[in-house]
């Protein structure tokens, strides 16, 4: 038998053999690192073990075959660079194992810093440290022991799961004992007792004594990261951010350099520019004499970078110097990591840096000037999502109030207004004229009135996906939840915060799209983003950076793309503010409004004649109310396609609810009124009930059962585009039918609007199409019949999502999303992007099918989903011709459709 030669899976890379571009394989942290080393920036030497090695042990429960020899290679190989041997007792190499996957997950998995420290090499390290300045380090001894007592306490806590308090108790206890609060007063003497006490913790915990030999110190750490990948929290923010949960980490063996050595070492965070507002400059934070978990934890205040240049210039100098080189090489916004130790510089970290949505089209467009990128490249680096949440009023910028608290920016905008604990209160108010915000521990479906009422809605828990965060998203309404800090005390009607009382009445005022949330009223903004749209600044003129960068990236999006962005608008005020959003045609024109108000009476006479010539006098009325209605709408879309999609809801709507004509009814009946024309409207209510309306009698089915209903549209339509077109105008109706299953249906009404509109249209030129829409999934299946019959086919993405997942509209995304959410079940609401695997299979299949019976089908979308951001990727991805969506996202689709074109990542560039 022929020798079989096994391959060796490479499991551990050095820095020297990595690259930014295996973010997969190393993670993020991991590829940067040697990508900096590659760049000979002075990078401490090291290695990452594999995101593939963390999956094997995942999936097996014990490290991979082979991943212990390379590891100990690499081990091997970092002693030998460094000169020293990990742990060693005389002069010990010390390392930190660090997470790091694919994508940031800021705090979510572990990290243990200082292994190789043992009771032996403590000593050592003291050894080593001996030249440091003793009086502000306190002394090498000192170092030596607080990086010892550092290393248990890590350890314990994320390898052995001992119970961090219990650490931090112990620590206090010292403190008090010696008096002080500070830890730097703490000498040597007390810091070897520490250990001594974190070391009988440990063994209280564990069962057994902390583990004095480097390797094994090593391995158990890089087993907790690996097992870190699968903790509740790490699980939970995955699923919240959208984050594949089977990429597994890498983790990043790193030789250990110290920033708490004394006056001449520290340790800082740093930003090639403002991540805030993109503007060019150093921004950054510095702590002289610390470790970087000194920063986080906020004992002592950081100072600006730029102070770093009066305490060590040399190592300022290279830093500015390195920045300038990572921007060049990256081609956008770097932050960083840095660490100095005794005058010598390193770097521990970089990536392309998180930025607000105003910083992100800024950048792209300096980048742009700087000849770093081209426009594509500035497209596909900023989303629809960042260009939404500019165009959202805003609080005043340097209004100078300190937030009292932090949540989470769940649903964006800014809003101020009176505290109001219960749904009843924020109604009442809000009928009295009042801005309100509905402040609850949590919000709940009964809750769903006021938070309508309300201006904003704060809660003091829950995350993105709560109930309050979801459906104050649904509503567009601005929402901070999971403010932790607020004690909420509803039936008290008050809430505390940083120890201040805040009483139902009292002005609060929040962001919903940093979370920040501030007592008092803070002036509130409008979007300079949405003054640009809508024509008020030019963007040639102006000195606003970020206008400037939004009109030269949405230029290069409308000469990108290929999707036509059209908008759903029903109003003449409407239509002409879409097509200043850039709209370049209805796609719906949903014309139920228009037997709303003052009409009611007329659709009421139509719903209860008697007889023929009571319902056509009724239409009769109805026809020049409608007529004037499209005239207007056609004005103001002179030139571009007008989809008008016929009536379509149960009519029932138009009718009082059944409760209260009945009670109407019979308290007019006591006191003896004339009730006849009630009692008959009743008897109608009665007679038109419906269990499941919304599956009942509308759309195309109401055509069909009411004659002249939709005649008397057609003819409305087409009358108005006559006389537009005759006065000058250009009017290019599309008619729609709503509702559509079978191509009979379809070909029915078909026949009599072809009638109508060759009387009306005569030799005026004007061009009628008749198409449908394609929402109900049987249409979707039979689209080859339906296109038959059609010149065009609209996506109703609503009542698709609706009838293919079987669920209510109306009622499903309070009543149980958030759970499904919560779960995982759903990463996003189907009915806010579009779900590709299900409905968007629908809407696929009846593309083909539709395009392949009837070559020159046009094809859209005016389900909400035309203005979602990844939904808008799917709908180019399949073909369509044009989206449409409501005019506030017009703007945002035109910006993904160009993006659509330019990445083939979909619109996440996270
Ligand atoms: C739809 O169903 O997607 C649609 C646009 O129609 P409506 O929302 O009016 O039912
Ligand atoms: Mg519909």
């Amino acid at each position: 038998m022929a020798a079989q030669q096994t391959v060796e899976h490479k499991y551990v890379y050095d820095f020297a053999e990595g690259n930014k571009d295996l973010k997969d394989l190393l993670g993020g942290k991991g590829a940067n690192l040697a990508e900096m080393n590659n760049l000979g920036l002075p990078v401490p030497p090291g290695f990452t073990i594999t995101t593939e090695a963390c999956k094997a042990y995942l999936a097996t429960g014990s490290e991979p075959d082979g991943l212990a020899d390379q590891i100990e290679a690499h081990l091997q190989a970092l002693e030998r660079t460094m000169g020293r041997r990990l742990g060693d007792p005389d002069d010990p190499l010390l390392v930190s194992v660090r997470s790091g996957a694919k994508f940031s997950m800021p705090g979510m998995m572990e990290t243990v810093l200082n292994v190789g420290l043992n009771d032996r090499s403590v000593v050592g390290l003291a050894r080593q440290a001996s030249g440091a300045d003793q009086a502000a380090s306190g002394g090498a001894d000192r170092f030596a022991w607080d990086s010892y007592r550092r290393l248990i306490q890590m350890f314990g806590k994320t390898v052995c799961e001992v119970p961090g308090e219990e650490f931090e108790h112990a620590l206090d206890e010292v403190k008090r004992a010696k008096g002080t609060h500070n830890d730097l007063d703490l000498d040597a003497d007390d810091l070897r007792g520490l250990v001594d006490a974190y070391k009988k913790i440990f063994a209280k915990h564990t069962g057994r004594e902390f583990p004095q030999e480097p390797r094994e110190q090593l391995d158990l750490a890089i087993r907790a990261v690996f097992d870190s990948w699968n903790a509740d929290r790490a699980v939970l923010y995955r699923r919240q951010e959208r984050i594949p949960a089977d990429l597994g980490t890498a983790v990043n063996v790193v030789s250990m350099v110290f920033g708490n050595l004394g006056p001449d070492s520290g340790t800082g965070v740093a930003f090639t520019r403002d991540p805030g507002s993109g503007a060019q400059g150093i921004y950054g934070d510095y702590l002289a004499n610390a470790q970087g978990e000194d920063v986080v934890a906020g004992i002592r205040n950081t100072v600006p970078l730029q102070q770093l240049e009066q305490l060590d210039k040399k190592s300022y100098d290279e830093l500015l110097g390195i920045m300038a080189r990572l921007e060049q090489h990256y081609k956008d916004l770097c932050d960083i990591e840095f660490t100095i130790e005794r005058g010598k510089l390193w770097m521990l970290q970089t990536r392309v840096g998180k930025r607000t949505a105003a910083a992100a089209f800024v950048i792209a467009g300096q980048l742009v000037d700087e000849g770093l990128i081209d426009l594509d490249e500035a497209l596909h680096r900023v989303n629809g999502a960042q260009l939404a949440q500019l165009m959202f009023p805003r609080f005043q910028f340097d209004h100078g109030i300190q937030p009292v608290a932090k949540g989470i920016g769940a649903s964006p905008g800014a809003a101020s207004g009176k505290v109001v604990f219960t749904s009843a209160r924020a109604v009442e108010l809000a009928a009295q004229g009042e801005s309100v915000i509905l402040v609850r521990r949590e919000t709940n479906p009964d809750d769903l009135n006021g938070m309508i009422a309300a201006q904003g809605i704060l809660t003091s828990r829950g995350g993105k996906t709560s109930h309050a965060a979801v459906v104050a998203r649904g509503m567009g309404k601005t929402c901070v939840s999971g403010a932790d800090e607020l004690d909420v005390n509803v039936p008290a009607k008050r809430f505390t915060v940083g120890g201040q009382v805040v009483d139902e009445g009292d002005l609060v005022s929040i962001d919903g799209t940093t979370g920040l949330v501030y007592l008092g009223e803070v002036p509130v903004m409008p979007s300079e983003v949405v003054q640009y749209f809508e024509g008020e600044l030019d963007p040639e003129r102006t000195d606003d950076a970020l206008v400037r960068a939004v009109h030269r990236i949405m230029t290069h999006a409308d000469a990108t793309r290929r999707l036509r962005v059209r908008t759903n608008a029903d109003t003449g005020a409407d239509a002409a503010r879409a097509r200043r959003f850039g709209a370049e045609g209805i796609g719906l024109c949903r014309t139920e409004h228009m037997f709303l108000g003052d009409r009611r009476e007329l659709v009421e006479r139509l719903i209860l004649a008697g007889t023929d010539a009571e319902r056509e006098d009724a239409l009769a009325a109805l026809l020049p109310l409608q007529r004037a209605d499209f005239i207007e709408i056609f004005r103001e879309m002179d030139g571009l396609p007008v989809t008008v999609r016929l009536i379509d809801p149960p009519l029932h709507e138009f009718l009082p609810p059944l409760e209260q004509l009945a009670v109407n009814v019979a308290v007019a009946q006591e006191r003896g009124e004339d009730v006849a024309k009630e009692e008959a409207l009743l008897a109608a209510v009665r007679r038109m009930h419906e269990e499941n309306p919304m599956l009942g009698l509308r759309g195309v089915r109401l055509g069909l059962v009411i004659p002249g209903l939709f005649a008397m549209q057609v003819r409305a339509i087409a009358e108005a585009a006559v006389e537009v077109t005759r006065a000058g105008g250009s009017a290019c109706p599309e008619i729609m039918v709503p509702l559509v299953g079978a191509v009979q249906e379809l070909e029915t009404v078909r026949v009599e609007a072809e009638k109508i509109i060759a009387e009306v249209v005569g030799d005026s030129g004007v061009e009628v199409l008749i198409g449908t829409m394609i929402e109900v999934p049987r249409a979707a299946l039979t689209a080859g019949q339906i296109a038959e019959a059609a010149e065009f086919f609209s996506f109703g993405t609503n009542d698709l999502t609706q009838m293919g997942w079987g669920f209510s509209r109306d009622d499903v995304e309070g009543a149980f999303f958030w759970r499904y959410l919560e779960l995982g079940i759903f990463g996003i609401s189907p009915f806010e992007s579009i779900d590709t695997d299900g409905v968007g299979r629908l809407v696929r299949i009846a593309t083909e099918e539709g395009r392949a019976a009837r070559p020159g089908l046009k094809l859209g979308v005016c389900g909400e989903h035309g203005g979602d951001p990844d939904s808008v990727h799917f709908f180019h991805e399949v073909g369509l011709d044009y989206v449409s969506c409501s005019p506030f996202r017009v703007p945002v689709a035109r910006l993904e459709a160009g993006r659509a074109v330019v990445s083939s990542t979909g619109s996440d560039s996270r």
